[in-house]
This record gives structure tokens, C-alpha cells and sequence, in this order.
């Protein structure tokens, strides 16, 4: 039995524990099932342009399609499926959703569409994602330069020379790459210099409350005109109001996105959305 806190390593049978780890598992055995049966549904939020554009840039955002609870959101699964490593795969069923996307939209005619992928730190570093990527390209003929990546800062803390290895080849073979939630993730900025990042996306806590909440609105103040110095662009995520928009707009953000211009969306959706045109450039009246 437990003796004193602190100093005891022991600990009383705690049946909310127990319970907890009961869900714990029963998640993860249902979230392999997902894996083998392919249950993620991809949505896709648009990022809309300050200048005119030609192709669609949009984000790819994994939903698990379950089969009693319905939707289940990434936030709800992707730190198990990370602590399993089930993120490999579940990454490379949305890599090929973007890619089979991209490619059906090739062969109608339609606008082209510019794919961004969220890479978690455990794919990143995954030996064989560089093989594994090429491979899903090639089966559908995609060419890296209609895709994104997009990684968390907090995957290069001290990894800069491996994040390095990877990025370079994702680089080099097309892709973009893109740091996502700039500003969140308590990692120095020399990264910025020593990486082949093209695009930094200011975290959506930096964008509440702008223009009025002023701290606010210095930080991203700050964020694009480091960006832009560095000759990176800036995408600012979690636009929710006008205000936002043009206050953002107003920093020369190369692009927006929030709920205000669209929320992410299943795929018929999407296409409906790029053949309205409305999204060739941001509108703010
Ligand atoms: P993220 O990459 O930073 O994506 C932005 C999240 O903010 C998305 O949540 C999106 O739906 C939400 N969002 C977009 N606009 C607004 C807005 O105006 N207001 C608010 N309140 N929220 C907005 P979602 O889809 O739940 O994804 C959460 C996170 O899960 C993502 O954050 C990303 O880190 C991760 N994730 C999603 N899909 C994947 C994936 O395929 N692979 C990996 N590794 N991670 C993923
Ligand atoms: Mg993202
Ligand atoms: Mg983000
Ligand atoms: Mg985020």
C-alpha cells in the first residue's frame, strides 16, 4: 500500500485510473481497425489568396469516420495514433486521398489544386518516408510541386540536422514546406535561417482579437515582416471576422484562412466550392 505522498512509488488501485486505461486501449484497438479498414475521411479548408491566383491552395485535414461514434476529430486521435506510430499510416491514407484529388481534378479540366499536408514529428523522422511518399506520387502522377507540407515547429527542437535531411529532399524533389502554428511551439528561431521553409503560417492564438487586442496584433505584426524578410510567406490561420481579414490583409499575409472564408469540407463539397470561382481572390466586402 501507498505510505506517504510524495516518497512512495506505490500507489492505492485507482479505479478512474484503471477506467481511463480501459478507454485508452479500447481507443487504440479501435483506431488500428480504423487503419486496416481505411475509415479517415480527408476534408479540405481552403487558403485564400491576397493577390490573384490560379490554382486552389488548400489544406488537408484527416477525420476518422467511426463506425458507432460518427466523426471523430484529429485532435481526439492523432496524439494516440502518434504515441503508436499508427501516424505512418494513417498519413499515408491522406497523402493518397490528396494525391487521387489532385489528380482526378487534373484530368476534369478545372482549376489546379495545391494540396497541404499536415507531418507530424514521427513521420518526419520515419526512415522510410521519403520512399513511401514517392511511391503514392507516382502511382497516382502527382508531381511534388502540387503539394505541401506542413510541420510544427516544436518537430524541430532539437533536430535541426535531421529536419534538415528530410525537408531538403521534400525541397529538392518540389514539395513546399510550410511551419505550421508559428509561434507556439518554444523552439528558437535559428531554424528559420538553416531550414528550406517557404511559408510560415502565424498561429491562430496570434490572430483573436486583432486589430483590437493590440498585443496581438504586434506579434503578427512582427511575424510577417520577419517572414517576409527572410523572403518566406505568410499565411494567417483561424481567420473568424472581417475585422481579421483586413487587418491581416493590411500586413500583406500572402494568404487567409479561417472560418470566415470557408470551413474545411468533404470533398463533393470542395469542388463545388472551386468551380464557384469565388475563391480566386480574398473579397472583404
Ligand atoms: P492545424 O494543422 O493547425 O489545422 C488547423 C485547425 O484549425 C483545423 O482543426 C481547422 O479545422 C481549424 N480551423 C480552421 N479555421 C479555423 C477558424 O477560423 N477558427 C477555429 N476555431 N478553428 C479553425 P482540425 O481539423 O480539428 O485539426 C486539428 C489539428 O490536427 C491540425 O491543426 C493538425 O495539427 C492535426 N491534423 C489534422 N489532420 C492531420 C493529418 O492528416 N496528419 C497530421 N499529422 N495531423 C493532422
Ligand atoms: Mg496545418
Ligand atoms: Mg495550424
Ligand atoms: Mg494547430
Amino acid at each position: 500500500a501507498a505510505k506517504k505522498y510524495g516518497k512512495s512509488t506505490i500507489r492505492h488501485y485507482d479505479p478512474a485510473i484503471a477506467a481511463r486505461q480501459v478507454d485508452r486501449l479500447q481507443r487504440i484497438s479501435d483506431l488500428e481497425k480504423a487503419v486496416a479498414e481505411q475509415q479517415f475521411e480527408v476534408h479540405y479548408q481552403p487558403k485564400l489568396s491576397t493577390r490573384r491566383s490560379h490554382a486552389l491552395h488548400v489544406e488537408a485535414l484527416v477525420r476518422w469516420h467511426h463506425p458507432s461514434e460518427g466523426y471523430i476529430a484529429p485532435t481526439a486521435f492523432i496524439s494516440i495514433a502518434e504515441e503508436t506510430g499508427m501516424i505512418v499510416d494513417i498519413g499515408d491514407q491522406v497523402l493518397t486521398a490528396a494525391c487521387k484529388l489532385i489528380a482526378n481534378q487534373r484530368k476534369s479540366g478545372a482549376p489546379a489544386l495545391r494540396v497541404a499536408v499536415n507531418l507530424s514529428v514521427q513521420q518526419l523522422y520515419d526512415a522510410n518516408l521519403l520512399k513511401r511518399f514517392e511511391d503514392i506520387l507516382s502511382r497516382h502522377g502527382v508531381h511534388a510541386s502540387e503539394l505541401e507540407f506542413e510541420v510544427t515547429e516544436s518537430a524541430f527542437i532539437n533536430n535541426v540536422d535531421a529536419a534538415k535531411g528530410v525537408l531538403s529532399a521534400l525541397k529538392s524533389a518540389g514539395a513546399s514546406i510550410a511551419v505550421d502554428d508559428f509561434g507556439t511551439g518554444y523552439s528558437s528561431l535559428s531554424y528559420l535561417a538553416k531550414l528550406p521553409i517557404d511559408t510560415v503560417k502565424i498561429d491562430r492564438a496570434f490572430v483573436q482579437g486583432v486589430p483590437s487586442d493590440s498585443d496581438n496584433a504586434t506579434l503578427c505584426k512582427a511575424i510577417a515582416s520577419l517572414a517576409h524578410s527572410l523572403r518566406m510567406s505568410v499565411v494567417a490561420e483561424g481567420v473568424e471576422t472581417k475585422q481579421q481579414a483586413s487587418f491581416l490583409s493590411g500586413l500583406d499575409c500572402d494568404q487567409l484562412q479561417g472560418y470566415y472564408f470557408a470551413k474545411p469540407m468533404c470533398e463533393s463539397d470542395l469542388l463545388d466550392y472551386v468551380n464557384s470561382g469565388d475563391w480566386q481572390q480574398v473579397t472583404l466586402d
